[in-house]
């Protein structure tokens, strides 16, 4: 059959190779020149277990992406080696839990455990283990606490470099004989034209494009644009922000032997940071910062700084990170121009209001994947980067089904 999928994330690119290696012609349409270039690169790569989502009362959230994060080796070692993979996995995260946290801190201990026994379990049922490292799993709070009476836990979870696994997967769709990538093709529209489908683009003088026996929508940004122009909108609300964190370069050289662990702060203002060995780089977020905006608007736009506000941004990030990580607060007094860069993109979930509501729907994050609008025409919406390999194989195999 012939296959178009739209966007070349890491959803739409693992979706194309989905079908690819089923037999099926493939064709991409990808807005950017090149592929995996927004938010499938943009993000830290944790691969959540949900220890984070402990204010959703229905415990749905850690379900979904604990089994999501259990498969998302064994879905990408399809077409990344073992040793490659084993290469972009980084250390387990410490979550810091401020003294004044929003969620108490017995609240937060029986997530945790809920989660670790969850996680086991499942891992037994599956047969796999969460990115192939051995378990059980036990979170265990670390004796030397944090700072101002936080309290620490040592977790399993990990983080990926999502640049590595761009890389590869990226490698593995150019090879790929019956995967034709077009880049610069901003899609608008999707047309039923009885039993077949036909793709209209945003730039005026460009050809309608078929005819596809299927349509796989991976925009995640302008996803839910295209269904609705294409006669399918979906139900809302659905609540977008704009978020960004800052990397360093040559973190070992800036921070010496100070590199701080993996570490997310949680339930206060929330924060990360992630060191990739293998590339030298610290990822850093504050959310009072990098969240810097949020919308229930269909149409987005991404924000652009000046230099300078980027400079200061990248100071005021480390600063508010200081608070879990005080060692990143010396980077904010380094000379401009400093040695990183910001990379944000947008995160949509279903909701009305931000994470500080302890009511927002932002706190429940299972119904994510891949949704049938009509035969032959698919929407996946990947939720969370941990997601996206299960949201594709999931659409390849359900899709596949009525065929
Ligand atoms: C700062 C940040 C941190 C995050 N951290 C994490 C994390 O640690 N862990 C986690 O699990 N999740 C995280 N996320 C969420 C995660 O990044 C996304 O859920 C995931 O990457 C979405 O993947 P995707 O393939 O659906 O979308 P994308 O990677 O954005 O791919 C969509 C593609 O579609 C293309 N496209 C869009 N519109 C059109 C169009 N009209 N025509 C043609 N092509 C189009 C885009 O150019 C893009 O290439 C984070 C997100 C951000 C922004």
């Amino acid at each position: 059959m012939q296959v178009v999928v739209i966007g070349a994330g890491l959803t739409g690119c693992l979706t194309a190779l989905g079908f690819a290696d089923r037999g099926h012609q493939v064709t991409i349409l990808e807005q950017a020149a090149t592929l995996l270039s927004r938010a499938s690169a943009a993000n830290e790569g944790k691969v959540h277990l949900g220890y984070v989502f402990g204010a959703d009362p229905y415990f749905h959230t850690a379900e979904r992406l604990i089994d999501d994060a259990i498969l998302f080796r064994p879905i990408l070692e399809h077409w990344i080696s073992a040793a490659e993979f084993a290469a972009v996995v980084c250390d387990p995260f410490v979550y810091v839990v401020p003294a004044d946290s929003g969620l108490p801190l017995d609240v937060i201990r029986c997530h945790f455990a809920r989660v670790d026994a969850r996680l086991n379990a499942r891992m037994d049922e599956l047969g796999l283990r969460y990115l192939g490292q051995p378990g059980p799993f036990h979170s265990r709070p670390l004796p030397d606490g944090g700072s101002a009476g936080a309290t620490c836990f040592l977790t399993p979870e990990r983080a990926v470099w999502p640049q590595g696994i761009s890389a590869i997967v990226a490698r593995a769709v150019t090879l790929h004989p019956r995967i034709e990538v077009r880049y610069l093709a901003e899609v608008a529209r999707v047309v039923d034209r009885g039993e077949k489908w036909h793709v209209g683009f945003a730039t005026a003088d460009a050809k309608d494009e078929g005819p596809f026996d299927i349509v796989i929508n991976c925009a995640w940004a302008d996803r839910r644009n295209i269904d609705r122009r294409s006669g399918y909108p979906s139900a809302g609300p659905w609540f977008t922000r704009y978020k960004f964190g800052v990397v360093l370069r040559s973190a070992s050289h800036h921070l010496a032997d100070a590199i701080p662990p993996n570490i997310t702060a949680t339930s206060g203002p929330f924060g990360d940071c992630v060191y990739y060995p293998m590339n030298d780089s610290l990822y850093a977020s504050w959310y009072p910062v990098g969240m810097c905006f949020s919308t229930m608007a269909d149409t987005l736009r991404r924000p652009s700084f000046s230099p300078s506000e980027m400079q200061s941004l990248m100071r005021e990030t480390w600063q508010g990170c200081a608070s879990f990580a005080p060692v990143l607060g010396r980077l904010a007094t380094m000379d401009s121009p400093l040695p990183a860069e910001l990379l944000g993109d947008f995160i949509i979930a279903k909701g009305r209001s931000d994470i500080d509501d302890p009511a927002s729907g932002l706190h429940q994050r299972s119904d994510h994947g891949p949704a049938r609008l009509a035969r032959g025409y698919w929407s996946i919406e990947t939720g969370k980067y941990v997601s996206a390999p299960r949201c594709a194989m999931d659409c390849v195999r359900e899709c596949l089904e009525e065929f």
